[in-house]
């Protein structure tokens, strides 16, 4: 799996328990606390999902949703709701108003999982889906292999990482700072160049002789998988 998700969160031990357990799990995590940064965070980088606390300082929860599903660019990101135990009567209403699903606090991590897995099987099948392949290649993101024709290439993690990465939106242009803030995680101490290494490492594996690279630099800005491979 490896979704982007965007959690709404004020408390800062739970924003970092998600942070941790959907990294693990792959995803691709951007968090905020406050409600009122949603629409610019949303605007920047639409997420497959958002997760949303209900009780926030300044505006709620229910309004954050309100206007995320008043907006048509906004209106289909899938949203869980995160409450209380006390907002019973509350609950009901957040899914009334448009929250795809709501867990209550304490929430079990494996439960909170599950419940975005199956969200993300329904609406953005790409996202959660086996295997990735374009041409003569194939990512089996199950039993992190990679294969070439009948040929399995020998990755190491990273490389692993940044070929789904790239291969997830064939075409789409990563800058090395997007590919070291989703492969490596905004947190590591690693420099741009570290990009380039890895990618040089990869397509080594990749091709070998005269077989096509399917990784497009893009010069003065990053890399793509090509949309062309294999076609
Ligand atoms: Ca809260």
């Amino acid at each position: 799996m490896s979704a982007s998700i965007l959690v709404v969160e004020d408390e800062e031990p739970i924003r970092m328990l998600l942070r941790y357990n959907l990294e693990s799990e792959g995803h691709r995590v951007r968090e905020t606390a406050q409600g009122e940064e949603v629409a610019f965070m949303v605007g920047e980088e639409r997420p497959d999902l958002v997760i949303l606390d209900w009780m926030l300082p300044g505006i709620s929860g229910i309004e954050v949703c309100r206007s995320l599903r008043a907006k048509p660019e906004s209106r289909d990101i899938p949203i869980i709701m995160l409450t209380a135990r006390s907002e019973e009567a509350e609950r009901v209403r957040g899914l009334a108003t448009g929250a795809d699903d709501y867990l209550v606090k304490p929430f079990s991590v494996p439960e909170l999982l599950a419940r975005i897995k199956t969200i993300l099987r329904r609406v953005n099948p790409e996202a959660i889906a086996d295997q990735l392949s374009a041409g003569d290649l194939m990512l089996d993101r199950r039993t992190l292999r990679v294969n070439r024709g009948v040929r399995e290439l020998s990755l190491s993690p990273t490389e692993f990482r940044l070929l789904e990465q790239l291969m997830r939106n064939p075409g789409r242009v990563y800058t090395r700072t997007q590919l070291l803030d989703t492969v490596w995680g905004r947190d590591a101490y690693v420099d741009e160049r570290t990009v380039d290494v890895h990618i040089g490492r990869l397509r080594k594996s990749l091709s070998r002789g005269k077989e096509p690279d399917p990784i497009r630099t893009v010069r003065a800005t990053g890399y793509a998988f090509d949309e062309r491979f294999g076609k």
